[in-house]
């Protein structure tokens, strides 16, 4: 399989894959993965954030 997370992938995505993520509010950083909140709402969070407790997906899900 195609590697989606690094390389010139990252060019064909919206603002080539980066952005602000909504759990640790980093400028800029990559957001390559989904969490989903208990609400369903998809939130696309940065490396560390994919780790993160479901607590904190929660939080930045109904903060938007
Ligand atoms: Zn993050």
């Amino acid at each position: 399989m195609a590697k989606t997370k690094r390389g010139r992938i990252l060019w064909s995505l919206p603002s080539r894959g980066r952005g602000t993520c909504p759990v640790c509010d980093s400028k800029r950083i990559k957001l390559l993965y989904t969490r989903t909140a208990k609400d369903g709402t998809a939130l696309k969070v940065c490396k560390k954030c994919f780790k993160a407790d479901q607590v904190r997906i929660d939080a930045a899900g109904t903060k938007l």
